[in-house]
């Protein structure tokens, strides 16, 4: 089947990889991608099926209509989705996750092309259910003066959105809800500033830095953490939409078998990190230290405590299933991250500071 899929963010975490397992494994599709830069991208072998431009889709936006009317597929993925930056920069994440994109929805509308957007495990906000499924749970946020829950609620809006669309229109689309996604080019572990990343990425630079890690209000919040290999798998396969079998769907993309709480992935970390010559002395030296979310957010946060998917409509209706263990996916990102080209020399640079 010959394929033309637009990705937007294609040099993001999602849509590097994304990006890379296309080009690598369904030789009949051809990427368009656009993003700010191509630092992810770098290491893909060169391929006249992948078209790259160099932009920004809140300037560039004749090229985005451009391509949704030339593509089959539009994969949305240009977003803030960082809690850190939900709480100092909220209108930054309505801008660009609700404004920006809802442009991008209606041009799927008006061409009548399939779309693929990504929702959030963070829709169901402080739900009361122990497992949450896409059908049938309620999403919960807290009051207006706790800013954090502005992502929640525009990514809300947007699947309500996109589901009216459905109804009325016909649009052909897929949400798609990402839990925890893991794995290389999350965030950037040599990122200087504390508290800029997401907690994976966030405990790695730790060790790296040699800094205490964190645990926010003793770190006994859960999340389910899924491999990002275990996601693309899954994102191909409704990409394919075989028999239309992903049509105006909902589906949770996580892995319930991974829901660990935030101290046990410090645990975690530290001892596996061990694992690699180049970070052992700095994973043995690493303290793990409590804090407030006051302290670690400010006032504008609030936290979410378990978050476990039912992924039981991707497993019958997309045949998918994750298969990667915890430790798997924390010891692969490493490895990942330790064979970059002067890793060593780094380390024993940033320890030094
Ligand atoms: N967290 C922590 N220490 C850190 C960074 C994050 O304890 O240095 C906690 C955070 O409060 C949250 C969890 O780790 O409960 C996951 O945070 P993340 O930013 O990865 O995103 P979330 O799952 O909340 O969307």
């Amino acid at each position: 089947m010959a394929l033309k899929i637009m990705i937007l963010g294609a040099n993001g975490f999602i849509g590097s990889a994304l990006t890379g397992a296309i080009l690598e494994r369904r030789s009949g599709w051809e990427v368009y991608g656009i993003d700010l830069s191509d630092n992810k991208l770098g290491d893909l072998p060169k391929n006249d099926r992948f078209h790259f431009v160099e932009g920004d889709i809140t300037i560039n936006r004749e090229w985005v209509e451009y391509h949704v009317k030339k593509c089959d597929v539009v994969v949305p993925l240009v977003a803030i989705a960082n809690p850190a930056q939900y709480v100092t920069h909220p209108l930054r994440v309505f801008e660009l996750d609700f404004e920006a994109n809802v442009e991008v929805v209606r041009h799927c509308v008006k061409y009548g092309k399939r779309l693929l957007f990504p929702s959030t495990s963070e829709i169901y906000g402080m739900s009361p259910d122990s497992v949450l499924d896409e059908e049938t749970s309620p999403l919960v946020y807290g009051p207006i003066n706790k800013q954090r829950w502005i992502y929640a609620a525009c990514k809300q809006l947007l699947d309500r959105v996109i589901y009216a669309y459905g109804v009325r229109d016909n649009l052909d689309y897929t949400l798609f809800r990402p839990f925890n996604f893991i794995g290389p080019n999350l965030d950037n572990p040599e990122e200087p500033k504390e508290g800029s990343s997401r907690v994976f990425t966030q405990f790695l630079s730790n060790v790296l830095y040699r800094r205490p890690i964190k645990l926010v209000d003793g770190g006994s919040q859960k999340r389910s953490f899924t491999y990002i290999d275990d996601a693309i798998e899954c994102l191909l396969t409704i990409i394919e939409n075989q028999d239309g079998r992903a049509s105006r769907r909902i589906f949770n993309i996580g892995n319930p078998g991974n829901c660990i709480s935030i101290r046990d992935l410090a645990q975690r970390t530290i001892r596996i990190a061990q694992e690699f010559p180049v970070l052992r002395e700095n994973a043995r030296a690493i303290e793990i230290v409590d804090v407030s979310a006051g302290e670690y957010y400010g006032k504008y946060y609030q936290d979410i405590q378990v978050r476990i998917p039912n992924i039981e409509a991707a497993r019958r209706d997309l045949g998918w299933a994750p298969s990667t263990d915890m430790d798997t996916a924390i010891r692969r990102t490493i490895d990942f991250y330790v064979k970059q080209e002067g890793f060593g020399g780094r380390v024993a640079a940033l320890t030094a500071i």
